[in-house]
């Protein structure tokens, strides 16, 4: 083993770059602030080396362009097109190296430069026989308590649904989308949510994502006041720091900020403006695993506490966010990587395990999943 370790060939160059899009069913249908969506797609990344052994990457959207502008085919086709001849005959050692080679080929594209990312750091932790928390510092936690989305918009079908999740262990919080419907209906359902919650034990966070009016937000914390909320992420447009910084003073609960923070660049800004208690991370908005860490340590020094957040991704996603999760030294709130549990197919062997409120970071090299082919198969799309 020590032995196998120390033969590592160091220069080991990308041979292959495939892409697929996966369409994957949900088991319900989830509900955004301006979106349903009943399946979620995927970019499925696979970098190989000569010597046969091979990475795996995901890049994922919540559903749809809606979020970001990037969709699972424009991601694709910037891969097939663009970056996948920059990285074949490539060392994968030279990372650092490569993303800056990426971000000369093109601006922007942080989800499609994400899936590539992650692939590299996956085949860098099988080569070297070390899982990919190894490769961001080492863990200092191997579970993540979890928040689930409250996002079917049936109030009964909530219900039970956070009854099944407490029951199996598979969260501990819950977290309800906004924006759907006019803002005092959906405010009266959110306080039926949270004494439901309340009466569980469990504590209940809101995410209008960015559909409210700095003095809609205004009005909604007041009368939520009272309702235990824990957290409030994302209320107003993701350009308007300045209202994020201005609503913190009347705010019920700790401030999320999510779209508004993007990039390690972002976060300099929204700390500066003072514009949130708390930042959400996603590995798919700073373009992978160190950006995003950087982004992670950038928020500890001020005092800006980190939040494991999703877009749904499979385990391979899931996976690469809980070994990111797992490196952080404070992470008090936990997150929200339950795409594998939302999803009614997974297209790995052995899926993320849910218990105990969270997730587990699972064993073994690199993100520590294997694909299993006959799901990918089976979902991959194969026209278009
Ligand atoms: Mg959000």
């Amino acid at each position: 083993m020590a032995e196998s370790a120390l033969r590592v060939d160091h220069s080991s160059p990308i041979s292959d770059v495939q892409t697929a899009i996966i369409d994957l069913p949900f088991r319900r249908l989830q509900t955004f602030a301006r979106f349903q969506a009943r399946h979620q797609s995927i970019v499925l990344v696979r970098l190989r080396t000569r010597c046969g052994t091979e990475g795996l990457g995901e890049a994922v959207t919540p559903c749809g362009p809606w979020w970001s502008g990037d969709s699972v085919e424009t991601i694709r086709s910037m891969i097939d097109h663009y970056f996948a001849p920059q990285l074949l005959d490539r060392d994968v050692f030279r990372l650092s190296e490569t993303l800056a080679l990426l971000d000369r080929t093109a601006r922007g594209n942080s989800f499609a430069k994400a899936a590539i990312e992650i692939a590299a750091m996956d085949l860098i932790g099988k080569l070297l026989g070390t899982p990919v928390c190894n490769l961001l510092g080492g863990r200092v936690r191997d579970h993540v308590a979890m928040a689930w989305p409250l996002a079917s918009g049936d109030f009964d079908a909530d219900v039970a649904e956070m009854d099944s999740m407490l029951e199996r262990g598979a969260a501990s919080a819950f977290k309800v989308k906004m924006g759907m419907m006019p803002i005092d209906e959906d405010l009266r359902r959110v306080q039926a949510l949270a004494a439901a919650a309340r009466t569980r034990g469990a504590s209940l966070r809101i995410d209008p994502n960015e559909a409210w009016t700095e003095a809609e937000a205004r009005g909604a914390f007041k009368q939520l006041e009272d309702d235990a909320i824990d957290l409030i992420e994302q209320p107003v447009p993701r350009w308007n720091l300045q209202a994020m910084a201005r609503l913190r003073g009347s705010a019920c609960a700790p401030l999320m900020l999510d779209e508004s923070v993007l990039s390690p660049q972002d976060m300099v800004q929204a700390i500066r403006l003072d514009a949130g208690d708390v930042v959400s991370l996603k590995l798919m908005k700073a373009g992978g695993l160190m950006r995003t860490r950087a982004t992670a340590q950038m928020a500890d020094a001020a005092g800006i506490t980190s939040y494991l957040g999703t877009f749904l991704e499979t385990s391979i996603g899931t996976a690469a966010s809980l070994h990111l999760g797992a490196t952080l030294p404070s992470l008090p709130l936990g997150g929200e990587t339950i795409g594998p549990l939302l999803l009614a197919q997974d297209i790995v062997r052995a899926p993320i395990r849910y218990a105990d409120g969270g997730a587990y970071l699972p064993d073994g090299p690199g993100l520590g999943v294997e694909l299993d082919e006959d799901r990918v198969k089976e979902y991959t799309r194969t026209s278009g």
